[in-house]
């Protein structure tokens, strides 16, 4: 890599350089007008630091993805993959598709998406460079080494091993790299408008659900597959004061109100809701877990049918989980202060001041407005704060926006019945000692808006076993993921992507 960040197209290919010796793909090395092709390193340790070591990272308004995209489209290249990089309208920043054509006897394309972007870095807070790829005592380091490019590192090794080996499959295989999924204005919803032919496809693999672990932090317990996302929205909570010179400071700040407001809101929870689309993961939890409080809990929390008991429930779950903040927001809308905007210059007692909180909606949960009006009860009645939906970004009104949120709490979750659910199932049975796996909701949301909104079933899994302060690290600071976690993922990917062959 030189100093721009750019990895050369035959360092990409060779890093690492530990399995040199493999085999050149699909009998394409030497052939006139095709690349000459590199024993390629299909290592996912390694393919995921050379992905880390591309700073894709941003802050709402798209990365530079691009050199990213054509590191891949090498490599996807050389396996004799039918491969496209789309621009979007930002310069540097673009998706790529790769295709593995199969034979159509099992139906319409599988596409495995996983996104480029990651969310930015408080760089001084990291122990290790955030875009180094560095492996410290078994564990990877780096933004995106969790989510996802760590999971892009297994889904693309597994796919060219197989590539690697002649498989045959019975659909086409779609590796789809997005960008813009950290928001920004031209992700997946961008590309489906421009670009919906080259992305349809029968179903869709994505980042999502968890393989849990015991207490020990690496046996495996419980795998989920994602069927749902939940839902975001922003809510601003805006204060007004007297502005006046900060010689004279009066009771009267907005930034004293706001904060006061922040408190009064910091203990609020919107009320605990089982979901239709979280009661068999919950039940497979009950059964799984070791701890025979919190399979107690849980048995509470499945069979109540009172709102009180079922808010203790959901406490008591929380508190005895070893992943709190994860069945927290599997069990309700969550609501988190992200961002707080007040005052300009030392010497002025500014008029306002604006918090913003991320609201995550539940499937099947309360209707938003019921959560909006618990959070102004909270708050009081003061004239002085306003508690309203944020519009930024879009040109719809909050009225209209309301209505649109609400819509999404009753979609329904992608169906279980299908050879790709069950594919996915059974492997990790298979590559995880026989763990239970049930369907759930994802607590976040993830760039498979477009196929789920055509119908299309979604599924999402981090491929590998993580324990919980892996999991808080993500989006967080030492973002890791263990090596031989990833290396274990991708042997799930590839028994799934088995699954496809033709015999
Ligand atoms: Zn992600």
């Amino acid at each position: 890599m030189d100093r721009s960040g750019r990895v050369s197209r035959r360092t990409a290919l060779r890093i690492g350089g530990a399995a040199a010796g493999v085999a050149a793909f699909g009998g394409l090395a030497g052939c006139s007008g095709a690349p000459s092709v590199d024993p390629v390193d299909l290592d996912p340790v390694e393919l995921a630091r050379t992905m880390i070591r591309f700073d894709t990272s941003h802050n709402g308004d798209g990365g530079i993805t691009r050199p990213h995209a054509d590191m891949l489209k090498d490599m996807f290249d050389a396996a004799g993959a039918q491969t496209e990089i789309l621009n979007v309208p930002k310069a540097d920043n673009a998706h790529f598709v790769a295709r593995i054509t199969g034979t159509g006897q099992g139906g319409k394309p599988l596409l495995m998406l996983g996104h480029s972007d990651v969310v930015s870095v408080e760089r001084d807070r990291w122990s290790v460079d955030p875009f180094g790829g560095e492996v410290v005592d078994g564990w990877l380091y780096g933004r995106g080494s969790l989510d996802m490019k760590g999971a892009n590192a297994a889904f693309i090794s597994a796919l060219l091993r197989h590539v690697q080996e002649g498989t045959r499959f019975d659909r086409d295989i779609i590796f789809l790299s997005d960008c813009d999924e950290e928001a920004g204005p031209s992700g997946t919803r961008w590309l489906a408008r421009s670009h919906w032919s080259t992305i349809d496809a029968g179903a869709v693999i994505t980042e999502g659900g968890w393989i849990l672990t015991r207490s020990d932090g690496v046996t495996p317990m419980l795998a989920g597959i994602t069927v749902q996302d939940k839902s975001a929205t922003n809510v601003e909570l805006v204060a007004r004061g007297t502005t006046t010179h900060s010689s004279k400071p009066m009771p009267d700040s907005a930034i004293i109100r706001l904060d006061r407001a922040i408190s009064r809101l910091a203990d609020y929870q919107p009320p605990a809701t089982l979901a239709p689309v979280a009661r068999p993961y919950f039940e497979a939890l009950a059964a799984a877990t070791d701890n025979p409080a919190l399979a107690d809990a849980l048995r509470l929390l499945l069979s109540t049918a009172d709102q009180t008991e079922r808010n203790r429930a959901a406490d008591l779950v929380v508190s005895l989980s070893p992943y709190p903040w994860l069945h927290n927001a599997m069990l309700r809308h969550t609501v988190t202060q992200v961002i707080q905007q007040a005052g300009y210059r030392t010497n002025v007692m500014p008029g306002s001041a604006t918090a913003t909180m991320n609201l995550r909606l539940l499937p099947g949960g309360q209707p938003v407005a019921e959560t909006l009006d618990q959070m102004r009860a909270v708050l009081g009645a003061e004239p002085q704060l306003d508690l309203r939906i944020s519009t930024k970004g879009t040109t719809q009104a909050p009225d209209q926006l309301l209505v649109q949120y609400q819509q999404r709490l009753a979609d329904s979750p992608s169906s279980t019945d299908t050879d790709v659910y069950r594919h996915l199932e059974q492997s990790l049975r298979d590559t995880y000692g026989g763990i239970p796996v049930a369907p759930g909701p994802f607590e976040a949301g993830t760039s498979a808006g477009p196929w789920r909104e055509r119908g299309i079933p979604v599924y999402g899994i981090y491929p590998y076993a993580v324990d919980n302060d892996t999991m808080v690290r993500m989006h967080g600071n030492d973002e890791r993921i263990r090596v031989d976690a990833l290396r274990r993922g991708t042997d799930l990917m590839y028994r799934f992507l088995g699954s496809f062959r033709v015999s």
